[in-house]
């Protein structure tokens, strides 16, 4: 998929439902015959999987059965069968904030770690994107219009390829490398033919994970700190993580949030909106929930007139007591 016109982060490439939707570890609703090693178990539970796909894409209209076996297969070999297969290839997670709407004490079961990953999808155009460790795009799921949505994390320029991650972008490349085994190519990104640069940058930008609201707390509360200690911290971070182009991370979106807080108890009106907009078009492109749950935290601008100051939010919602840094 390439872009034909510029983008800017935030910005909704395609949406798209998925031709089936269904759970990734399943049980097998037949006893396996008796005596079977462990790879004739397999087999066994892949051909049930296979006869439940089956009878899942009969049910869809002849071109979109025929648009479902077009699409990639990098299980050919290992008993997975052919609709299985695609499947393994191409499925996207719906994500845990999908589970938490059709199960909304999902947090509160022991068995949450399983549901997180349960259920994937497979889409005609979303599945056929490339992947990059260094993705200009994400996708997240829609529940209420039950589709797949593809937004640029970063301003795409027009003619550019648009890419996702199809791994879990802040391991070691070697990790990686290992993951896309199955998808059959080998990533030959800036990031994958640099490891020993690169790696130790993710993994700092994996451990660096800010609650935004707690990093500019504890920061308000030290008197001794400088008043742009965590504003440094976080534009520090922001540069490495856009020099690695990893923008589809959530800490990402989280740095942003810590600077828009802090020049909000600075009364720094301009940098408190630039930095506010980053988060809501970050928030809307890779995770809205959690984006809309960060902009209650980040209130419109008041009149200055009526708020007697600068017009900065004073973060009451988020209990931030903004006059210790004014
Ligand atoms: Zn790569």
């Amino acid at each position: 998929m390439c872009t034909k016109r510029p983008l800017v982060a935030g910005d909704v490439i395609y949406a798209e439902r998925p031709f089936i939707a269904l759970p990734v570890k399943f049980y097998l609703t037949s006893a396996p015959p008796s005596g079977l090693t462990l790879e004739g178990f397999t087999q066994h539970a892949w051909k049930e999987r296979e006869e439940l796909l089956k009878e899942m894409i009969a049910l869809l209209p002849p071109e979109r059965q025929a648009a479902y076996r077009a699409l990639a297969n990098s299980h050919t070999h290992d008993g997975s069968g052919p609709l299985a297969g695609v499947f393994r290839t191409n499925g996207f997670g719906l994500g845990l904030d999908t589970w938490r709407e059709i199960i909304p004490d999902i947090d509160d079961r022991d068995n949450r770690a399983d549901h997180e990953t349960t259920i994937s999808g497979v889409c005609d155009t979303l599945s056929r994107i490339n992947h990059s460790c260094c993705p200009n795009a994400d996708v997240y799921f829609d529940m209420p219009s039950f589709s797949f949505v593809l937004s640029a994390v970063r301003d795409i320029p027009a003619g550019t390829d648009v890419t996702v991650g199809y791994c879990d972008l802040t391991d070691p490349a070697a990790a990686r490398q290992k993951d896309l085994t199955p998808y059959g190519f080998t990533c030959t990104c800036v990031a994958c033919v640099s490891p020993n640069s690169s790696d130790p940058r993710r993994a700092t930008i994996a451990a660096s994970f800010p609650d935004p609201k707690f990093v500019v707390r504890m920061w308000l509360m030290n008197v001794v700190l400088p008043d742009d200690y965590v504003i440094q911290d976080s534009q520090r971070m922001i540069r490495l993580i856009e020099e690695e182009g990893l923008q589809s991370a959530w800490c990402y979106t989280l740095h942003f949030a810590v600077l828009a807080m802090a020049y909000a108890a600075l009364g720094q009106r301009e940098n408190y909106l630039q930095a506010r907009e980053r988060v809501s078009a970050l928030g809307r492109a890779c995770n809205p929930v959690e984006g809309h749950q960060l902009m209650v935290s980040l209130p419109e601008f008041r009149n200055s007139r009526s708020s007697g100051g600068c017009g900065c939010p004073t973060m009451d919602g988020g209990g931030l007591p903004s006059s210790m840094r004014k």
